[in-house]
């Protein structure tokens, strides 16, 4: 056992109820609210900052098994209390932080960055929270809970990651799915990971009322984001950005939001830095959302006075058409510390954000185009300087979706596709060839010259 401790913690003040991280328990018992992982910050203060920064800079990316994860190597801060045996760890995190020259140049920021959490083992950021519980629920098996699955509703990431961790732990996995509503490649992952699918006709909230439901079952532990053991391990995002900016902390950070815990969690990690003596400012948190799920858009608009939910529409960032966020309440709590900005993009918006970037040599999926574009009204109204340095957070591998930029580039997404490359058809005739590739030269004469952002 280690000196540092961590338990769940009710997180309405008035209640502060604490319960320990190895029972089965989504809400508190007393009051209904959203639990969170409150780490005993004394022992942890026994170290000095710079201590720490050193202890994860020598773990960072190394072969030290489980600490060179991005997560683990953080354990101290993360699940002090796990027996490293019950680790289940696919050495997620330590994902690279691009900087976006080209890309910036042309929206005239000087120190633009995106850190691409889709460069992992599931292919989206979701592996930072997904190692965390199910390492969790291993443990708690070995002590002898009763628990025969783990399952989740999911818009596609969540349970693509679930059942990964799962099969890598040889624990089953039961995976709930809004028919028809999801990339094929997040449809393929579970398959092929061994989870049970079930493609329910209805989205998202519809799945996820009925998981909530089965999940009454206690052998079923339920791995959706009101689980504040996920949280624990996405918090690592900002701790890891800012180690790779070598401790500086950005002005601002850019996260696309839908359910909101990953933006609760970047704030969470952020405020433990703080609090630990690892920085001493805070960045501006800017929350994109898309206009056709934008609750919490609507919400800051009334400035956060009201919170109502919706009925998302649908939208090419799949992974956020969300109307009834769950970490809700969390998240506009770090928005007031953050001096918070939620942002939107519509679909045309969102996709000729995500198509500029890929000209500039990236591959940004549908949810990072939403953040993209929420980076581009904003600069263009003023409210990001142009010498800040601004960090991105791209949630998901582009590859993971595919339909929708297939679909862009041959123009049949209802609206002008501005940076569409359709492939040319030819017979295999040198000169058919020559004479395209010649046509194509003179109207590009240089590759230097950028396009503007919103054509
Ligand atoms: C889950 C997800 C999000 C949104 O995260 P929330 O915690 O639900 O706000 C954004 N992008 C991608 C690719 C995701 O999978
Ligand atoms: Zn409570």
């Amino acid at each position: 056992m280690s000196q540092y401790s961590a338990a769940f913690q009710c997180i309405n003040p008035h209640c502060g109820a604490i319960y320990p991280l190895n029972r089965i328990i989504y809400n508190c018992e007393k009051c209904g609210s959203l639990l969170e992982v409150a780490h005993d910050l004394e022992p942890l203060k026994q170290l000095d900052a710079k201590a720490w920064m050193r202890l994860f800079e020598n773990r960072y990316k190394s072969s030290q098994w489980p600490y060179g994860s991005g997560v683990w190597g953080k354990k101290e801060w993360i699940l002090p209390g796990i027996d490293n045996a019950n680790v289940v760890s696919l050495y997620e995190g330590g994902t690279n932080l691009f900087w976006a020259e080209r890309f910036g140049k042309i929206l005239g920021l000087d120190d633009l960055w995106i850190k691409l959490c889709g460069n992992t083992h599931s292919g989206s950021f979701k592996d930072l929270g997904m190692t965390v519980l199910v390492s969790q629920v291993k443990q708690m098996i070995s002590e002898g809970a009763p628990i025969r699955a783990v399952a989740c509703a999911s818009t596609g990431d969540t349970s693509a990651a679930l059942a990964v961790y799962c099969a890598a732990a040889g624990i089953q996995s039961v995976v709930l799915l809004p028919k028809d509503r999801i990339s094929i490649a997040q449809l393929v992952q579970p398959i092929a990971n061994g989870a049970l699918v079930l493609s329910l006709d209805t989205d998202f909230d519809g799945c996820m009322q009925v998981v909530r439901e089965i999940a009454e079952d206690e052998t079923i532990y339920l791995a959706n984001s009101m689980n504040s053991l996920r949280v624990e391990g996405q918090k690592t995002v900002g701790i890891e950005i800012v180690q790779q900016l070598e401790w500086e902390v950005p002005d601002v950070i850019i996260i696309p939001g839908g359910n909101l815990g990953n933006v609760s969690a970047l704030g969470k990690g952020l405020l433990m830095m703080r609090e630990l003596g690892l920085i001493h400012r805070l960045p501006r948190i800017v929350v994109a959302q898309a206009e056709r799920a934008n609750p919490l858009y609507r919400s800051y608009q009334k400035g956060f006075a009201t919170f109502e939910p919706i009925q998302a529409g649908k939208t090419l960032a799949s992974a956020i058409q969300i109307g009834n966020p769950v970490s809700v309440e969390k998240a506009i709590r770090i928005l007031k510390q953050f001096d918070g900005i939620v942002e939107q993009a519509s679909e045309e918006e969102l996709s000729n954000a995500a198509a500029l970037a890929d000209k500039t040599g990236m591959f940004a999926c549908p949810h990072t185009g939403v953040a993209l574009a929420a980076l581009i009204k904003l600069v263009d109204a003023g409210r990001i300087k142009k010498s800040e340095r601004v960090v991105v957070i791209s949630t998901a591998h582009g590859l993971k979706f595919i339909e929708s930029k297939i679909r862009y580039h041959e123009e049949r997404l209802g609206f002008p596709s501005a940076y569409a490359n359709k492939p040319v058809e030819l017979p295999p005739k040198v000169d058919a060839v020559r004479e395209v590739v010649a046509r194509a030269l003179e109207r590009q004469p240089s590759q230097n010259t950028a396009p503007g952002p919103f054509p």
